[in-house]
């Protein structure tokens, strides 16, 4: 007789022989013991490691947040590597759950610096309205998700976005900070949000422009400001 545990590796290994899963890098199949990217991809992921030291290099990115606490990206992006591929699933193929994984993979080491112990609050830089209902989610929530699990600390919507502009990628470093003036506000009181240390969470850092006017609401409020993302532009 069957245990139900037996039943269900059965049933998972029947599964999988005709769903195979595959790695969201290379496309090669996943073995049993892998999860969204195969081993070799994750050797490749050219992590930063830059939550090992703080301040670190990218706190001088972040003129604008005074008295930034911590700055980290889980990895260098950049073209053709692997962590570009998979946030390209996660923003345009719909792949929700990566950017969960992608979270859960980088708060699990967080942890182990003890940043759960420092931090009260996970957010996100939004997207506009429009963006969102075309895309069905934002990216970072993903992420949130996965690092406020691994972390076990509360993920709340604290910013909202107020204008939608055109696509920043064309645009040069002074053009994306004016493009970006005064677009975000804050969702809660300033009861709620003053002296609370925020980890603002966004998929990229590029110029750092939209990350540092998403999290002026939160300073004027009094917050305590961190900032995480997945990917850093070298
Ligand atoms: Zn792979």
């Amino acid at each position: 007789m069957l245990s139900t545990q037996s039943f269900s590796v059965i049933v998972s290994d029947f599964v999988s022989l005709f769903f195979p899963n595959y790695c969201c890098a290379c496309n090669l199949t996943l073995s049993k013991s892998e999860e969204f990217i195969c081993t070799h991809c994750r050797a490749e992921l050219s992590e930063t490691n830059m939550h090992k030291n703080q301040p670190n290099v990218l706190h001088p990115q972040f003129f604008e947040i005074p008295g930034l606490t911590y700055a980290m990206a889980f990895c260098w992006f950049k073209k053709g590597s692997v962590i570009q591929k998979l946030l390209h699933q996660l923003k345009y193929d719909g792949n929700e759950e990566l950017g969960v994984f992608l979270g859960e993979l980088y708060g699990k080491q967080l942890r182990e610096y003890q940043y759960h112990e420092k931090i009260d609050i996970i957010t996100t830089v939004p997207l506009h309205y429009l963006k969102y209902r075309k895309r069905g989610y934002n990216q970072s929530d993903k992420i949130a998700e996965g690092l406020a699990s691994s972390l076990e600390l509360p993920f709340l919507k604290l910013i909202k976005k107020e204008v939608n502009r055109k696509s920043q990628t064309r645009k040069d470093r002074l053009q994306r900070f004016e493009n970006v003036a005064s677009t975000f506000s804050a969702l809660r009181t300033k009861e709620s949000i003053c002296g609370k240390h925020i980890l603002v969470v966004d998929d990229v850092l590029t110029t750092g422009a939209t990350i540092q006017s998403a999290c002026q609401p939160l300073l004027e409020k009094g917050a305590k400001i961190s900032i995480l993302t997945i990917a850093a532009v070298k």
